[in-house]
């Protein structure tokens, strides 16, 4: 055996597992051939989502895990306790930002309702003429790359052997963790570069025919899972981001508009929406946009022109500033818009860490908990059955 766990990738939700694992005592082999997925292309906003009562539960789970995380991780890791303000552009919407109220309210995540004054007071550079908005605090945001980093190398530190025998960088990290039977010991995580071709039975093969075995396989590799499980249901969404160059002040909150949850759930066509988040270095990163149907990474200059409309049309002061960069990325859809977690139905010792969507920076952390939870065959205080690849796996 080449460790007692392997974790196929790299990003949010891999690095999550493995940091979970190596705290509960295991050895872990992370093998990823970039990193280059969704973590790179993301917005990583730490948000409650409350479309239906398994994504609340996941993602308000999901923070409370990352507030104890965070405290531990260091300031590369671009955290800002910055709150959301749902904002509300009239009337209709305030009801709609009430009744969101009341579903968090009910799974414990306090929030305020705001009206027209108090919104520009705390945000001026909006436009007038909004009806209020919906604060919630407890939100944040992360640098999801390097959130992924510090949790593969506790910030960068890397032991001795930093070169890996299998032609790429490999760094090997050491925690105190709890076994599973309760008694203290020490975990690992060994990141290495290389390509996974094939999963086999209990093992799985790499693109120079070597193979590495583990009795337990954690399959994180976002969207490109598919190429090596074709039976997994994933679709990819593809999302448009810009960001400014630096306008310290300008934004407090990341700001969404309310019609950004009917954006986020609809399962065909084109639809962007108002989404910007205030970096902690000034900047301003402006979203989103969700398109089906491709799977090209090129950035279409109409829908990021109607994009950058839309947020002009909440921030009129947008126009005035200096895009830097954009780009676009693509995010792992399910069916049912809920991630696979948990072990795949038909092939005994393989676990599914995958299908975030639009969420997957948030949900990183109540996935880590529940694989982990999974593998140590020890109790998670989240109720994962909603999650189960069962249910999208059962006439495979
Ligand atoms: C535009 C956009 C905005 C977003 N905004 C947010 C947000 O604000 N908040 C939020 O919570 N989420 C957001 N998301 C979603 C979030 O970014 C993803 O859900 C999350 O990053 C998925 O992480 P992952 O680790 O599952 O997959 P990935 O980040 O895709 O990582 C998979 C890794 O597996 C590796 N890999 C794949 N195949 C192989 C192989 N065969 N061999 C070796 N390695 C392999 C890849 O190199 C990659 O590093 C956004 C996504 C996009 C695209």
């Amino acid at each position: 055996m080449d460790a007692e766990a392997i974790v196929i990738g790299a990003g949010i939700a891999g690095a999550a597992c493995a940091y979970e694992l190596c705290q509960r005592g295991l050895d872990v082999l992370v093998i990823d051939d970039g990193p280059s997925g969704a973590t790179q292309a993301g917005m990583g906003h730490l948000v409650v989502m409350d479309d239906n009562p398994a994504e609340l539960a996941l993602s308000s789970a999901s923070l409370a895990i990352w507030r104890d995380w965070l405290v531990r991780m260091d300031s590369s890791c671009g955290y800002s306790h910055c709150g959301t303000l749902w904002i509300a552009a009239d009337e209709e919407e305030m009801q709609a930002a009430a009744e969101k109220q009341v579903r968090l309210q009910a799974a414990g995540i306090s929030s305020m309702l705001i009206d027209a004054l108090a919104l520009a007071t705390l945000e001026p550079a909006l436009r007038r003429g909004l009806a209020g908005a919906l604060q919630v605090a407890s939100d944040g945001v992360l640098y999801a790359p390097n959130a992924a980093r510090w949790l593969l190398g506790q910030g960068g530190r890397q032991g001795p052997g930093s070169q890996g025998s299998q032609g790429g960088p490999q760094g090997r990290i050491s925690q105190s963790g709890q076994a599973a039977n309760g008694t203290k010991s020490t975990g690992s995580v060994r990141v290495s570069q290389a390509q996974v071709h094939t999963l086999e039975d209990g093992c799985v093969r790499l693109a120079d025919g070597s193979t590495r075995s583990a009795p337990h396989i954690v399959l994180a590799a976002g969207l490109r899972a598919a190429a090596l499980c074709p039976e997994l249901p994933l679709q990819a969404k593809k999302g448009h981001l810009a960001i400014s160059a630096r306008y310290p002040g300008m934004v407090h909150h990341q700001l969404v508009e309310l019609g950004y949850v009917k954006s986020a759930h609809e399962r065909s066509g084109t639809s962007v929406a108002f989404n910007v988040q205030p970096r902690p270095t000034g900047q301003l990163l402006i979203g989103s946009s969700r398109q089906f149907d491709t799977t090209d990474s090129a950035i279409e200059a109409p829908i990021l022109a109607r994009m950058l409309r839309r947020a002009s049309h909440y921030l009129p002061g947008l126009g005035n500033l200096q895009i830097i960069r954009s780009w676009a990325g693509f995010r792992a859809a399910t069916p049912d818009g809920l991630p696979l977690i948990g072990p795949h139905p038909q092939r005994p010792g393989l676990w599914l860490a995958l299908g975030h969507e639009g969420l997957g920076v948030t949900t990183a952390t109540g996935t880590a908990h529940l694989i982990a939870a999974g593998i140590c065959a020890s109790a998670c205080a989240l109720d994962g059955n909603a999650y189960l690849p069962v249910r999208c796996l059962q006439n495979v």
